[in-house]
């Protein structure tokens, strides 16, 4: 059980991904009480990919996992505490806000950051929950190491399709893009680099109704159907990776929150902040389009100098008051 202060926490941050720990770093060095939520990803989705070549400051780039480290120890040093622990819901209705956790550990807080970012889609299957990690994955640079010289299929027809697509051709011997339509929804430049790919094969309008295999083997086949035939066949593969896109995870959190129909969190035009006056959105929680470790970071930064506004005013009203 996480040792937390018995005081009431200035700012709660759920997530550790760089959105999260970007808002930390700034409630931090501002001197705001700040504590904040692993959650079940620790890190978030960069501590799935290998080397990050597009963060500023990094010539050569660094692997995700060492980011993500330096940027806890720097949050660490202006004294964000930071919990392993799942944040079970958060009571709005009343402020100070009241923090729920799994374990039964409850407290207070005067602002919110949501920063628990995106999970990966998933197809639904069966076989592919019980093979998740036996040669079901959708992390193509964690896991495309294991399939040297393997047949591999990938799931969509988005940019993270493709770019998984072409990463695991280092890997593999062939890698089937398997797509439900006839047109491709990722961009021209990713397209691209894929159809030009001699390692890329292609199977449009065809979804996946089975994933076969066993726990030992891993994946031995999937069931394809031609959606404009309607025919069903086998098709031998050792591996399957997901491109199907995200899920925020927001599912903690009721109607008072306003989302929109995915299921991303609204916030205000050019702003972090939510419908709830001192509940802020960051990173991927909120944004469908950029999904960068850098913009995430970017509105953390926002978030934070926003939640330190409110409290600003919330203190200064309250002296006011006295
Ligand atoms: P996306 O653009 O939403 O594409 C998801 C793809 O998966 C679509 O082709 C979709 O098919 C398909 N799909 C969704 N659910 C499916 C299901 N149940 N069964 C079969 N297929 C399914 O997601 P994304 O590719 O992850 O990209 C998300 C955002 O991140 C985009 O803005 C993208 O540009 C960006 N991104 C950028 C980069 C980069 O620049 N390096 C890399 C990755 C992602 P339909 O087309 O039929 O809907």
């Amino acid at each position: 059980m996480p040792n937390l202060s018995q005081e009431i926490y200035d700012v709660t941050i759920m997530g550790t991904g760089p959105a999260g720990l970007t808002a930390a770093i700034y409630t931090g060095r501002a001197d705001l009480k700040t504590v904040m939520f692993e959650g079940d990803l620790p890190g978030g989705q960069l501590t799935q990919t290998s080397e990050v070549e597009n963060y500023p400051g990094f010539e050569r780039g660094i692997v995700g996992m060492n980011l993500i480290n330096e940027m806890r120890e720097q949050a660490r040093r202006f004294g964000s505490e930071i919990h392993f622990a799942m944040i079970k819901d958060v009571d709005f209705s009343q402020r100070p806000f009241t923090v729920n956790l799994d374990d039964g550990t409850s407290f207070k807080t005067h602002t919110f950051i949501i920063a628990s970012g995106a999970s990966p889609r998933k197809l639904g299957l069966e076989g592919e929950s019980l093979l998740w990690g036996n040669g079901v994955s959708s992390c193509a640079t964690c896991d495309g190491f294991f399939f040297k010289d393997q047949e591999i299929v990938v799931v969509g027809g988005g940019d993270s399709a493709m770019e998984e697509a072409t990463f695991l051709t280092k890997f593999a011997s062939k890698v089937t893009i398997v797509h439900r339509r006839d047109d491709l929804r990722a961009s021209k430049i990713m397209q691209d680099r894929a159809l030009k790919n001699p390692k890329i094969e292609w199977k449009y309008s065809h979804v996946i109704t089975a994933v076969h295999g066993n726990k030992q083997d891993g994946v031995t086949s999937l069931t394809l159907k031609n959606t404009k035939t309607d025919e069903e066949y086998e098709f031998p593969t050792n591996g399957l990776f997901l491109g199907i896109g995200h899920t925020p995870n927001t599912s903690i959190f009721g109607e008072e929150l306003e989302m929109d129909d995915e299921g991303y969190i609204k916030t205000a035009p050019d702003s972090t902040k939510t419908n709830i006056p001192g509940v802020f959105a960051v990173g991927d929680v909120q944004d469908k389009v950029y999904r960068q470790a850098i913009t995430a970071a970017g509105t953390g930064c926002m978030g934070a100098l926003e939640a330190e506004h409110y409290l600003a005013e919330l203190f200064d009203g309250e002296a006011a008051a006295e």
